[in-house]
């Protein structure tokens, strides 16, 4: 039997091809519920994994080599004991009792219980041992479900391989970035996530949101990822797949002849040029960069460097990156932004994060300030790689005026200290501030004094304008581009741009959206950053748009607060040919 499930859309086409399940460990735990007659078996099951993690981790401790630091031996007993408190071996089985969930559920329970109780405590070393918690639990997770697949190795993946997993993560991305396989799918997310992001720079098709696809499909079945509309089909009849194969042969064949517009240059019909830049994410994506007909990089997000590992990156690493990515750029401007860490993008060494709110916490500029070396290292890397490039500089997550000007004293200071011990870098480094939270939308005036250019981050702008989690697929359909307040915010900031005289560009998703970029153009704007693979579409909407056929629908636009008549000038604004 076919069953259709539908998704947030991410975009990258048509893929058929088998499922491969693969999984976070904790978080993607089955639920169910247990019938009377299922409780003893379960509880058994449950004193069966406890029992059998007993045994491994008292067989590691007895196999310790003599010459093992101390710590380890330590670190194993408290795990032993951890395993023996009736927090983790019992209270599980009475959850599976009385609340008659299977044994995966009641130990996932009981250990968001045992973290949130780590995380009130205050004293730093006590709160640590969660971590240890969170290892035991992880042990008797694999011991419960032995055969729960875990992520796989990148070379293990095929290109029929469809990815189904309950969430991926920033990481995990960065992990299956030149892995082989066709399409990917999640059951949670949002359309402007993070993991929805690097998926679109993957150029796949991929699909997320789904609710239930961990649950509904099986291993090896056979699946339809369809990117463009948001939907999957779990195994599909004959008639299904021929149609399906039908619209993929279109859609490739709709991106080749696309491939035609490469080397023109975004030009509006009526001479206007236009900027197109690229978003990357890793120092090796600046390969393909150059040969898709960009005119530099408009956005690096730096901190992927410092994610999926364990320690920080060096500064002199951080040099190696950076000064790859000016080396291959030729000149061309490269925008690199200083590590936007915090929130879902929080790297295992950072031990900031655990707050209840981690979008509105310590996230990028405000995480930098805190740590002013990790933040130095990193601008001292930036500035001695400024001689092999045209290298620019972009702070993220700024809120206001002081911020911006303790990030410039810092950069000012690590100038300082780069001449002190003589070491080279460009006199010329132009510096950005990013425009992604209110705030800084409405004081664009008093930033722009202050830097050389300011860059749109449209993706957090609107998250934070319109109180809707990025990443919270069960407000995604209230994440509104197009929102009255969101386009009065972006419009200020381009006025005040070019009354400042500073250019100011967009780097979030919308730039990247063709749907939006007759909207932008009539807004003012001239600069758009996006992921190479959306270059294509938006540059075709560049060379068949007529600026002063845009201007006046954009305007009406601009002064509506009316959803309904923002949305009908839109499809106005984008009917072709001509508008
Ligand atoms: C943005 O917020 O629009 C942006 C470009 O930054 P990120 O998506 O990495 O938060
Ligand atoms: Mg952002």
């Amino acid at each position: 039997m076919s069953i259709i499930l539908h998704g947030v859309a991410i975009g990258g086409g048509i893929a058929i091809g088998r499922a491969h399940l693969i999984s976070r460990s904790m978080d993607d735990v089955a639920h169910y519920l247990l019938e009377d007659e299922e409780i003893p078996a379960e509880k058994t099951r449950f004193d069966e994994a406890v029992k059998a993690t007993r045994k491994e981790l008292e067989m590691l401790w007895g196999s310790i080599p003599e010459n093992a630091p101390a710590e380890l031996g330590a670190f194993l007993s408290l795990h032993i004991m951890l395993l023996g408190d009736v927090t983790i071996s019992r209270e599980p089985r009475e959850i599976i009792e009385k609340q008659r969930c299977n044994a995966e559920w009641a130990l996932k329970l009981q250990c968001d219980h045992l973290v949130e109780q780590f995380d009130a405590i205050e004293e730093d070393y006590l709160r640590e041992r969660k971590n240890d918690v969170l290892q035991v639990v992880e042990r008797i997770f694999k011991n419960l479900d032995g055969d729960a697949p875990q992520l796989p190795a990148p070379e293990d993946l095929v290109d029929d391989h469809i990815l189904v997993a309950h969430d991926l993560s920033p990481a995990d991305m960065v992990y299956f970035k030149d892995s082989n396989f066709a399409a990917f799918v999640t059951d949670v997310g949002g359309a402007t996530s993070h993991t929805a992001i690097l998926g679109r720079s993957l150029d796949l098709p991929s699909v997320i949101a789904l609710h239930h696809s961990r649950e509904l499909i099986r291993e090896d079945e056979m699946i339809i990822v369809d990117g463009e509309q948001g939907v999957v089909i779990i195994n599909p009849d004959a008639l299904v797949l021929t149609e399906y194969r039908r619209r993929q042969r279109a859609w490739r064949g709709a991106r080749r002849k696309l491939s035609s517009i490469r080397k023109s240059n975004a030009v509006t019909r009526d001479g206007a040029v236009i900027e197109l830049l690229a978003n990357i994410e890793r120092p090796q994506d600046v390969e393909e960069v150059r040969e898709s007909g960009v005119v530099g990089i408009g956005l690096f997000r730096s901190e992927f460097l410092f994610l999926g590992r364990d320690t920080l990156p060096t500064e002199d690493e951080q040099f190696e990156a950076y000064r790859h990515v000016a080396t291959v750029m030729k000149g061309m401007p490269v925008t690199i932004r200083t590590m936007d860490l915090g929130a879902d993008k929080s790297p295992k060494w950072l031990n900031h994060c655990q707050a209840e709110n981690p979008a509105l916490g310590l996230t990028g500029i405000r995480l930098c300030l805190a740590e002013p070396l990790m933040f130095r290292a990193q601008l001292r890397a930036l500035l001695r790689a400024s001689v092999h490039g045209k290298i620019r500089v972009l702070f993220p997550m700024l809120n206001s005026l002081p911020e911006l000007k303790q990030a410039l004293v810092q950069f000012e200071y690590a100038k300082e200290e780069l001449r002190d011990e003589g070491i080279a870098y460009a006199d010329d480094v132009e510096v950005g501030a990013m425009i992604e939270i209110p705030s800084a939308a409405l004081v664009a005036g008093s930033l722009a004094k202050h830097v050389d250019f300011l860059s749109i981050g449209t993706n957090d702008l609107i998250q934070y304008t319109l109180a809707i989690d990025r990443n919270d697929d069960t407000v995604s359909h209230l994440y509104d581009p197009i929102h009255p307040a969101v386009l009065k915010l972006i419009l200020h900031t381009i006025k005040t741009g070019i009354k400042a005289n500073v250019p100011v560009s967009v780097c979030g998703e919308m730039a990247g959206d063709a749907r939006l970029t007759r909207l932008l153009l009539g807004m003012g704007l001239r600069k758009f950053s996006m992921h190479p693979a959306n270059l294509l579409s938006v540059k075709q909407r560049v060379l068949t748009s007529h600026l002063d056929e845009i201007a006046p629908i954009a305007t009406r636009m601009l002064r509506s607060e009316d959803p309904d008549k923002i949305a009908d000038l839109l499809q106005m604004l984008n009917a072709e040919p001509g508008v």
